[in-house]
């Protein structure tokens, strides 16, 4: 994202031109910003969880209004296809309901006994909260974080990526205008600004985004103790089995390593195929993977936009040159394609020497390797720093057993990693610490308390 000295300029990764400016945040607007989060916070917090919710009910019809011009700006903004920018904003608002149940059921006061001891379990607001957010679900990933955070009573300043920016207070700006002044605030500004709002006196950062960064916060976070939930990269692998349905299995690992141009942080990066099948299912992932149309995700039937931007394609494309100088081969897709679009890659023959078996690319490039023992492919895959999600193709009872061997935080059987509602979204080892949705998910946005009172029996 280029800056004009303090003006952010957002582009469109598909055209290279120019969609808008904005004033980024100075370290004085900053530092205003939280005072009057924490006055905002004060009488937000003594509202009660119903209350809040009725303040936010409004938002699932709001987000569908603006559904198509929203969905239009996040194309145009971040690359990906129109119909997947709707997706996200339908996603967004349809599951609005579910959430706001899960959200209150799981603030409530608990109470236990003992015999004439009576203890409550409160989750009480933590104050203000940061939110930090990548570009690659630039209103999925925002309404991730504030919802519960302010349905617990908190206020919320988001400082939305550089590279999405216009997208996000487009969003913002529908909650804004259902919620008293301040509650909700933004921060114009990359990583530097970031910086800034961790520095001030706030209660909890919530951030999604790379591990590096997720490190350096927690990091900057652990003089005061300052709270953290992290939720960070990973390496995603998908596990063959001879028991597999292969047709289900290829059209999985199409979609799955390429969508959003591989820019989603549950992308397939690595594909482990048994033996037996491992030429039949090469053969279909190439001829499907050749198929998918690249271009300007406002174009009728594109199934892949461009990169965000071309730093971010020369990072894709620097691990691929090094895998090919290392020994590495390309079994199809190509180096050379024009502005930000990178077409399908895979690779052969990678190995621990080279970067791409486990960096993060998060670029449409994945690479396959064989195997006999299903432990081999166990072995390998915990090699990983990283453990956010994997998935199995192949006969349940098999699938399950690697499964619980596995050291991710999530596994698909036979389909994608998401839970079905109110289970946690969770990343294991170096791609994640807590966790967002259930119950789980949701108290970590609240301190919790424990007051014990004696009563006569
Ligand atoms: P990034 O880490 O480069 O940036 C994320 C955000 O952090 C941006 O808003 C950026 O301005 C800000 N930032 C940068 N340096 C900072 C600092 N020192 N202090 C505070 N804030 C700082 O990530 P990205 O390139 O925007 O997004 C891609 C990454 O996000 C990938 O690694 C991907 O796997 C990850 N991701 C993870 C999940 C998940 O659920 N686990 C979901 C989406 C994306």
């Amino acid at each position: 994202m280029p800056f004009d000295k303090e003006t952010l300029i957002s582009m469109n990764p598909a055209t290279e031109e120019e969609l808008g400016r904005i004033e980024v945040d100075s370290t004085e607007q900053i530092i205003e910003k939280v005072e009057r989060a924490h006055k905002a916070q004060k009488s937000w917090a003594r509202l009660s969880i119903e209350e809040r919710i009725k303040h936010l009910e409004p938002l699932e019809d709001l987000l569908m209004e603006n559904c198509e011009r929203l969905s239009e700006l996040m194309t145009k903004e971040q690359g990906k296809p129109l119909f997947m920018s709707i997706g996200e904003v339908k996603a967004c608002a349809k599951s609005l309901k579910g959430e706001f149940e899960s959200i209150e059921k799981a603030l409530q006061v608990e109470e236990k006994v003992n015999g004439s001891d009576h203890s409550k379990i409160i989750y009480d607001p933590l104050g203000v909260v940061v939110s930090i957010t990548p570009w690659n679900f630039p209103i999925l990933m925002p309404h991730w974080h504030i919802i519960p955070a302010m349905l617990a009573g908190n206020a919320v300043i988001i400082k939305p990526s550089e590279e999405t920016t216009i997208t996000a207070i487009e969003y913002l700006k529908l909650i804004q205008s259902l919620l008293p002044e301040d509650v909700l605030q933004y921060v114009v500004g990359d990583g530097r600004q970031g910086q800034e709002l961790i520095d001030q006196n706030i209660q909890l950062t919530v951030f999604t985004g790379s591990r590096d960064v997720g490190s350096k916060i927690m990091e900057q976070s652990s003089a005061q103790l300052k709270r953290v939930i992290l939720e960070l990269g990973g390496k995603d692998p998908l596990v063959v089995l001879p028991s597999a349905d292969l047709e289900a299995a290829v059209s999985f690992a199409v979609q799955n390593s390429f969508r959003n141009c591989g820019q989603v942080c549950v992308s397939t990066e690595r594909i482990l195929v048994h033996e037996k099948v491992f030429d039949e299912f090469l053969a279909a992932f190439k001829e499907r993977s050749e198929k998918l149309k690249i271009g300007n995700g406002l174009d009728k039937d594109v199934n892949l936009g461009p990169m965000i931007h071309k730093k971010q394609k020369e990072k894709v494309l620097d691990q691929v040159k090094d895998a090919v100088a290392k020994g590495a081969e390309i079994y199809f897709g190509s180096l050379d394609d024009d502005a930000n679009y990178v077409r399908p890659i895979a690779l052969l023959k990678v190995d621990e020497h080279m970067e791409i078996r486990d960096g993060e690319t998060f670029g449409p490039v994945v690479y396959i390797d064989k195997f006999k023992e299903p432990e081999e492919a166990v072995t390998s895959i915990n090699q990983s720093k990283y453990g956010l999600g994997a998935a199995i193709f192949g006969d349940e009872k098999e699938s399950m057993e690697i499964a619980r061997k596995l050291e991710t935080g999530m596994v698909g059987i036979n389909r994608g990693v998401s839970g079905v509602k109110d289970t946690p979204w969770v990343g294991a080892k170096q791609s994640g610490f807590g966790f967002h949705h259930s119950a789980q998910g949701h108290r970590q946005f609240t301190q919790t308390r424990v007051i014990t009172v004696k009563k006569e029996e």
